[in-house]
């Protein structure tokens, strides 16, 4: 890399000095969306898609060896279905889009473009459960759902939105129970093995819970800034839908039951997640694991005899290993360097005549940087350790910011200026109480984001109230 390099870098907004700014900056140069003529919607580009394959081949295969089918639901809910859980229709009708005119007419009844499925499955259900032996169902779709969000960001919050969401029935409260805590669990996998991201994992209050669920688990993540994300939820719904809806099975003596359900779902707001966890001042950086390109081929000097001939063969030579890219097109090297830099992907390979020469390879580091002389002989190996050694180093430095991020507050005021003078999670402890809840939102701003299935016992009282104190409590400030 020369003098002339800052020529070839398009500014993107210094990462600490607008946060925002930079995140916005990162998905357009980084060819991940385009915005939409509708507000709050988003076009995914080829780049920005890619990842959201490959977090769909990794989570469908968990999803499919846990014991799942894919199913496909329409995309319509007529009006009165929803309105059958009442605690779901409340929730959800702020944030509904309908349809009341189609094929020329004005419609009967007005449908709802789906928030979330769970009315249509269980309509499905009711007909399709009748005996024990029809249980456990868990079906799983993958589609894209519209909630009219009044802020939105592209991938973080938009008011069309790709996910897969689970449903499921069984005989048992425990079964279900143990259904979605399992689902939690894979969800958590996911994050921390293949996103590089760590995650608490607990559950939300009555307050943040599901509309219409029992009870909410969520995993929540720190992002780059100190804010949180919650980053996929699972609900257990006991009974209450089934008795919305009458979904009934006769047990072994012959006896009609209620089927007990859940159901989770994660979405495109991880692609938000990657950005927001791992980017830097040159633009995103890719987990190895997810990034659809792995390791991209720059020859130096690419008109000299030999120099693309070696390039291709390396490209070959990779090829069976990793996600390799060749870039053979007559840019600027100091301008691809750039490029793949915003792009995120992980690891650089440089091949010039000298290099050929020496049997040799620049290998560079996206996330520190760090270059090393590789012997090509050596070249296929190193490329996939290095690429777990960034996996490895991402998910530590994230964890690091996390920690470095996480406080304790023992009293109102300590969380008030904890919230205004620092950023992260605060742990303190909760008396159960809506109405603390509801103070500690007032006062300091901060949400609940979840009772940690790992309690400590910070202090016996309520941050709040100052009576017995339930739960310890992550609290924050959240996109
Ligand atoms: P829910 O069905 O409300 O539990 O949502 C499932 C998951 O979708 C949540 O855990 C969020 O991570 C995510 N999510 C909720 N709203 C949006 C949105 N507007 N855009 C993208 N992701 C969302
Ligand atoms: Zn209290």
């Amino acid at each position: 890399m020369g003098k002339n390099n800052k020529k070839f870098v398009e500014a993107i907004t210094a990462i600490d000095e607008d946060f925002a700014q930079w995140y916005t900056d990162i998905v357009k140069k980084a060819e991940l969306i385009d915005y939409s003529t509708v507000k709050g919607c988003m076009i995914i580009r080829p780049y920005g898609y890619a990842i959201w394959e490959n977090i769909q081949k990794y989570l469908d295969n968990k999803i499919k060896e846990t014991g799942h089918e894919n199913v496909y639901m329409p995309m319509f809910i007529p009006e009165s279905l929803l309105q059958k859980e009442k605690d779901h229709v409340e929730g959800f009708s702020p944030e509904v889009a309908y349809v009341t005119r189609a094929g020329g007419e004005d419609l009967a009844e007005r449908l709802i473009v789906r928030p979330t499925s769970e009315t249509l499955f269980c309509e499905h259900y009711a007909k399709i459960i009748q005996s024990h032996n029809d249980l456990p169902k868990k079906y799983n779709q993958w589609c894209s759902v519209v909630r009219w969000e009044k802020t939105t960001r592209p991938f973080l919050r938009t008011s069309e939105f790709l996910w897969q969401e689970g449903h499921t029935a069984h005989a048992t409260a425990e079964e279900a129970e143990k259904e979605t805590i399992d689902m939690l669990n894979v969800y958590a996998n996911m994050l921390e093995e293949y996103l590089a991201i760590p995650v608490l994992k607990g559950q939300k209050t009555e307050k943040e819970k599901f509309a219409g669920a029992k009870a909410t688990y969520t995993i929540e993540s720190l992002m780059h800034d100190g804010k949180a994300l919650q980053s996929g939820t699972s609900h257990d719904f006991g009974d209450g839908f089934a008795r919305a809806f009458n979904i009934k099975y006769s047990d072994k003596n012959s006896k009609l039951q209620y089927v007990h359900q859940t159901s989770w779902g994660v979405t495109t707001r991880l692609i938000g997640a990657i950005i927001m966890v791992h980017g830097d001042d040159s633009g995103l950086v890719l987990p190895p694991k997810v990034a659809p390109i792995q390791a991209v081929i720059v020859p130096i000097a690419q008109h000299k005899d030999g120099v693309l001939d070696k390039a291709n063969e390396l490209k070959n030579m990779l090829s069976s290993a990793v996600r390799i890219k060749l870039d053979d097109s007559d840019k600027m090297p100091g301008w691809k360097f750039n490029e793949y830099e915003m792009k995120g992907i992980p690891v650089r390979i440089e091949i010039g005549p000298k290099d050929i020469e020496n049997n040799q390879a620049l290998l560079v580091r996206r996330d520190t940087r760090a270059k090393e002389v590789v012997n090509l002989n050596d070249l296929k190996d190193r490329v996939l350790a290095v690429l777990d050694e960034i996996h490895k180093s991402l998910y530590e430095k994230a964890l690091k910011n996390r920690e470095e991020r996480t406080f304790v507050a023992k009293t109102l005021e300590e969380l008030k200026d904890t919230a205004e003078n620092k950023s992260g999670f605060i742990k303190a402890m909760w008396c159960g109480e809506r109405e603390c809840e509801e103070k500690i939102k007032e006062v300091a701003g901060l949400t609940s984001r979840c009772i940690p299935f790992e309690q400590e016992e910070i202090d016996t009282k309520c941050v709040c109230c100052g009576k017995k104190a339930e739960k310890m409590v992550y609290w924050g400030k959240a996109y």
